[in-house]
């Protein structure tokens, strides 16, 4: 580590609450790469945690957020903006769900959008709230979006969690069947779990899960908070799935390239339970978010991200399969388009370090898979690259 980087961690350490531990400091980004404060330049495969899916500082983007920045960057919801506008319209499009949007500032906002929804639509709908979600599954670090994260790791501490959840086993219809009560009123899940090891639903259970709300008229809620925008090769991982549509999915990471951001967007069935005043954000549809949300979805695509999504993320696991295939201690390749999960049987946190001192950065989703989230741009001759670096990498932590 030379001067520059210790010098901001030193001080870093000392002055910021102690919720992560970086070793890297970032000062800027362009594309697939990113450059530390001492100069060093990396592959960024975390994409900055799924949001760079245009890469960094795409111009088209950076044009719209100086733009609009230029412009008016606030106005407040006592009136409309252009750009937030045009992105509700350009969302209910995309999805195809026919209804509206809500804008908000991140994900475990718009997860409480969609609870607070849901359990609005409940009320009057026969008196429910309960909410099913998946184990594995991840939706947020606020106090309800936290006890919707069946995951003991994170809820540590923070006794008395909000009432009114209920959890099942992921990919298991019959758990999920278990776990509807006379209360209950949505099923919530991703259709690729991220945080949770990069899993996907299996069709059967999508399918499954679609049935069941509509047997016991419970709404389905999709987190594409990660999964979205892109990531998997369509513009929402439920698209993925033949003949499953949401009652409602929250979008925020990518939506607009590293401008906070958050977004419900529901069907036309549940267009307008939220009325006048009943559920508010100061920032949310923000002009410059929604600017830079605009110009991403345009670069998606004006440049065939999507197709691109499937194609190099289809080349990117096969090389890590042919790594499976020649390392023991790596037992498995999961995942869709470039949301990518390389399953070990150890403790993956010295792979993710060789990676870093290969130049390329990743990160873990628990503690046995390493999970690739590189830009939606990436194209072959990087990607040929990359897989040097990630072979060096293994080589160097399997060798010993
Ligand atoms: C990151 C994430 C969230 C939380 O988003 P924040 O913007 O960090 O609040 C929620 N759901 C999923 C699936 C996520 O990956």
């Amino acid at each position: 580590m030379s001067n520059k980087t210790q010098e901001i961690l030193g001080l870093y350490k000392s002055k910021v609450m102690p919720t992560y531990a970086p070793s890297v400091v970032i000062a800027s980004g362009k594309g697939i790469t990113v450059r530390d404060v001492d100069g060093r330049s990396y592959y960024d495969f975390t994409s900055g945690i799924g949001v760079h899916n245009v890469g960094h500082c795409h111009k088209k983007v950076v044009d719209a957020i100086r733009t609009q920045a230029a412009t008016l960057t606030h106005a407040s919801n006592l009136f409309a903006n252009v750009p937030a506008t045009l992105l509700a319209d350009k969302l209910v499009e995309i999805s195809g769900l026919g209804g509206k949007a809500f804008f908000c500032n991140s994900g475990a906002e718009a997860n409480e959008a969609a609870i607070k929804l849901a359990r609005k639509w409940g009320a009057a709908n026969g008196g429910r709230y309960e909410i099913v979600t998946m184990r594995q599954g991840f939706h947020g670090r606020t106090l309800a979006t936290l006890a919707a994260t069946a995951q003991a790791w994170c809820q540590e501490g923070y006794d008395p969690l909000p009432v009114g959840f209920a959890y099942a086993d992921f990919n298991d219809i019959e758990s999920v069947k278990a776990a509807v009560g006379d209360k209950t009123v949505a099923v919530m899940l991703e259709a690729v779990q991220g945080e949770g090891g990069v899993l996907p639903a299996t069709d059967e259970f999508m399918r499954g899960v679609r049935a069941l709300c509509d047997e016991k008229n419970l709404l389905m809620i999709c987190d594409e908070v990660q999964c979205g925008m892109g990531r998997t090769g369509s513009w929402f991982a439920w698209q993925g799935y033949e003949g499953v549509k949401p009652d409602l999915f929250t979008c925020a990471k990518a939506i607009a390239d590293g401008i906070p951001m958050g977004a419900l967007v529901s069907n036309a069935k549940l267009a307008d339970v939220f009325t006048l005043s009943s559920h508010a954000s100061t920032f949310g549809g923000n002009p410059v978010a929604a600017a830079a949300a605009n110009a991403v979805i345009s670069v998606i695509e004006d440049e065939g991200l999507l197709e691109n999504a499937v194609k190099v993320g289809g080349l990117l696991r096969e090389a890590l399969q042919g790594f499976v295939d020649s390392y023991d201690k790596l037992l498995e390749v999961r995942g869709k388009g470039m949301l990518i999960g390389l399953v070990a049987d150890c403790d993956v946190k010295p792979i993710i370090e060789a990676l870093q001192s290969q130049g390329l950065l990743a990160l873990s989703a628990g503690k046995n898979v390493v999970r690739f989230l590189p830009p939606l741009t990436l194209g072959e001759d990087d990607l040929e690259d990359a897989v040097d670096m990630i072979s060096d990498a293994l080589d160097e932590v399997f060798s010993d």
